[in-house]
């Protein structure tokens, strides 16, 4: 095989990404945007001894997996990878995606897994669900501004304010800054130059209060005629925090360091369950609502909490593990790194009224640690212990640190949330030897 050879092949397999995956006389082809069960004729892009990439020419004929995407952009757009798959068949990847990682990076034995793993808790109707969304702002070819997001693998941006993971009000706000921009001739910002001011808009709305956040993410740390923008954006039912961000760094992480109030207050409010959070700008919160009540819920009856226990929540965010645990156990301790993030699961705590709940700055690698040497020191030797240590890092997983610690700390049950299947694998295997 080489590059641009066409061929006609039969979609058997999905990758790790998402991608179709077919067999050409022993060569394996990787196709993006092939169904499994798809037959599709492809063009090789790029040509390896053993395998290689194919792009999608033609279906020939059609998976009884596949369905027609609901966003005309999503093969272009970087955001979605296997909308043209049928959401059951993409739960099934899912499930079989986590479960080989626990077999070949785990070590778990597939007959132990078969008794133990539970099936896959999907949504009902998987559009519209995000809470959440993060705009960059650019100029088209035409040199019009646009807003959108990258696409696969670049950084160019694919124009879509209308994204249908996002909610409706998304669209509007866009239209309304990047008409504030054109009127007033302030910049997209360029990531090549490193020139122009406004790089991402960043929205949230909380689907149970409706409230509305806008931050804007900025290459300086003034906002010109910012009042006509406010006067604009507060037309809008529910909005409730206007903030910028600046950020000056060259780097790939969207948010700057800290943010100010240009409007309203620096939060939102929403709530998971009975409990309230305030979440501000700079703080994780779960993107998708529904899910992360049954998430949560999940968490806590893993946890099987009497009201005795002591709990550690590692990588806590905005407490809010830690406060749905908090009303079943006797005392929660959360640990974070983000400082503006524990203000806000302070803050969490009082206005639920929660006072089992103590929140700390810092890598759990070190917090924990630092807590486990320290109480041995000023309890006579004494090791410290917790009944139940929840954990919930971010997709590199768990420093090895800190999974030493955790077994020293014999708990009954950890409880870990993981948003990596392959990292969650390797920690297991380490935790269970
Ligand atoms: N449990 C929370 C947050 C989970 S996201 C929730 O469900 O909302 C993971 C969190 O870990 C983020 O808030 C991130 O800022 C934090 N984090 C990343 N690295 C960390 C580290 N080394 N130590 C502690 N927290 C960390």
């Amino acid at each position: 095989m080489k590059k641009n050879d066409v061929v006609t092949v039969e979609v058997t397999d999905i990758g790790i990404g998402g991608e179709g995956i077919g067999k050409v006389d022993g060569y394996t082809l990787f196709i993006k945007d092939a169904v499994i069960g798809d037959t599709v004729e492809v063009k090789v892009m790029k040509a390896k001894k053993n395998y290689g990439y194919a792009r999608l020419m033609r279906i020939v004929k059609e998976s009884a997996f596949r369905v027609s995407a609901r966003c005309p952009e999503a093969r272009r757009c970087g955001g979605c990878q296997i909308q043209e798959m049928d959401y059951r068949k993409q739960l099934e990847f899912k499930n079989t995606k986590v479960r080989n990682n626990l077999i070949r990076l785990g070590s778990v034995e597939e007959e132990l897994l078969d008794q133990i793993m539970e099936p896959i808790a999907g949504m009902e109707e998987p559009f519209r669900y995000r809470n959440k969304a993060q705009f960059p702002i650019g100029v088209d070819k035409e040199g019009n501004l646009i807003a959108g997001f990258y696409a696969g693998r670049t950084h160019d941006i694919i124009a879509n304010t209308e994204c249908i993971l996002g909610v409706e009000q998304n669209r509007e706000i866009l239209e309304i800054i990047l008409q504030y921009m054109k009127e007033n001739c302030v910049a997209a910002y360029d990531e090549k130059s490193g020139k122009g001011l406004i790089r991402h808009v960043l929205i949230r709305y909380g689907f149970t209060t409706k409230e509305i956040m806008v931050c804007l993410v900025i290459n300086g740390t003034k906002l010109p005629k910012a009042d006509r923008l406010i006067k604009k954006l507060t037309q809008l039912e529910g909005m409730t925090s206007i903030t910028l961000s600046p950020n000056t760094r060259r780097d790939n992480v969207i948010m700057g360091n800290s943010y100010e109030v240009l409007w309203g207050q620096g939060f939102i409010t929403d709530y998971i369950g009975n409990v309230k959070y305030q979440i501000s700008p700079l703080s994780f919160y779960q993107v998708n609502p529904v899910q992360t009540e049954k998430l949560y819920g999940l968490a806590l009856e893993y946890a099987d909490l009497k009201g005795t226990e002591t709990v550690w929540d590692l990588y806590c965010g905005i407490g809010t593990i830690s406060l749905f645990l908090a009303q079943k156990a006797k005392q929660v301790y959360g640990v974070e790194i983000v400082p503006q993030a524990i203000e806000d699961a302070k803050n969490n705590a009082k206005i639920n009224e929660i006072n089992n709940a103590a929140f700390y700055v810092g890598k759990a690698e070190e917090v924990l640690p630092d807590y486990y040497e320290e109480y041995a020191k000023t309890h006579g030797g004494e090791k410290a212990r917790a009944d139940v240590i929840v954990v919930d890092p971010p997709r590199k997983g768990c420093d090895e640190t800190l999974l030493e610690t955790i077994v020293k700390m014999e708990p009954e049950k950890v409880v870990y949330v993981s948003c990596d299947s392959a990292t969650l694998a390797r920690d297991l295997k380490y935790l269970c030897e």
